[in-house]
């Protein structure tokens, strides 16, 4: 059992990036508008979720990290119509079996905060009260402790530097479509990345990707009705002077499917061959900056290919990659034939 549990576990976790995500839509998904993180050692040796949501409630707590819990979904017509981010019940418990986990939570209901001590299980150990807001705060330290082989793969300057932009990548992402979410990133007790709340997507943009590269960038908007399909966002300007700020020596590119980020390769494909037949921009080493995000009803993804979400199968993709070309096209002509 526990060695099993392990294999599915360090699947789900694969690395400091992985754990903030799975943090971080929790707290999303408990309506939280203000996230700390605070990383210590790149997150190697602590990785510290601050939110200011709903907190877990009482009876809820012996459960939360039992593998395949989940308080977001009760039967398989709710995947139809999910608005969480998490509903696989999985990743609490996953980041038990691979690290040491602390708890501290409180409802509005409560009188104070209580933290609980989880061991590898997700079971309860131990409990004391804390002196924290309404919230949840989840505490993972010591991350891959019985993973030897992954803890030493991430044990060179260059791979811990490399996950810590991942995870600033990540909150950029976050940052972009919750506008009104607060996000401050901790690491080495100094504040390394923020994110103040914002009114729209625009001031989010500015605000992450600096107002440089903004005011390259235009925005659009696309709808179709059959199929329900909604796009918006922001794409780089035609004009070729303007394209040199938003243009990235790495990928700055953040596509999200019903608000959440995605890796979409074609999509991302089709902008760059029209970004660049229009500038005339070799885009195999300089990347347009862009934003899109797209709204379809939730019947018609199904976001559970892969643990971490990222890849989404969607029912109409073709219709989907038909509204992007139709953006693209308006806006930098034809590619020629
Ligand atoms: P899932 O998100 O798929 O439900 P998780 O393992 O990520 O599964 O979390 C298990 C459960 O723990 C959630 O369903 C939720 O009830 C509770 N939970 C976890 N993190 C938080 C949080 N930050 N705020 C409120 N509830 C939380
Ligand atoms: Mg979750």
């Amino acid at each position: 059992g526990e060695t099993i549990r392990l294999l599915s576990s360090s699947q789900v976790i694969t690395s400091v990036v992985s754990v903030v995500k799975e943090l971080i839509e929790n707290s999303l998904d408990a309506s939280a508008t203000g996230i700390d993180i605070k990383l210590e050692n790149y997150g190697f040796s602590k990785i510290e979720v601050r939110d200011n949501g709903s907190g877990i409630k009482v009876d809820d707590v012996p459960v939360m990290a039992i593998k395949h819990y989940t308080s977001k979904i009760s039967s398989s017509e709710d995947l139809e119509r999910l608005t969480t981010y998490g509903f696989r019940g999985e990743a609490l418990g996953s980041i038990c079996s691979v690290s040491e986990v602390l708890v501290t939570t409180k409802t509005a209901a409560d009188d104070f905060s209580i933290q609980y001590a989880l061991n590898s299980n997700g079971h309860v150990t131990s409990k004391k009260p804390s002196h924290l807001g309404q919230g949840t705060t989840v505490t993972v330290l010591n991350l891959f402790k019985n993973l030897p082989v992954r803890k030493q793969f991430y044990s060179t300057n260059r791979k811990c530097k490399e996950e810590l932009k991942k995870v600033q990548d990540l909150l950029t992402a976050y940052g972009i479509i919750k506008p009104d979410l607060r996000i401050t990133l901790t690491h080495k007790k100094a504040v390394i990345w923020q994110k103040t709340r914002v009114s729209d997507h625009k001031m989010a943009c500015m605000s992450v990707l600096g107002t440089a590269v903004m005011s390259s960038m235009v925005p659009f908007q696309h709808c179709c009705e059959y199929p329900e399909i909604n796009l918006s966002g922001f794409l780089p300007k035609a004009e070729s002077d303007s394209s040199l700020t938003s243009l990235s020596s790495s990928e700055r590119s953040f596509i999200f499917i019903n608000n959440r980020p995605v890796l979409q390769k074609e999509i991302l494909k089709l902008i760059r061959q029209y970004y660049s037949q229009m500038t005339q921009k070799d885009c195999t080493r300089l990347y347009p900056v862009f934003f899109l995000n797209i709204a379809v009803p939730a019947s018609a993804v199904d976001v559970n290919i892969t643990p971490d979400k990222t890849q989404v199968l969607l029912q109409y993709k073709e219709s989907v990659l038909l509204a992007v070309e139709n953006v693209l096209k308006s806006l930098y002509g034809p590619l020629p034939a």
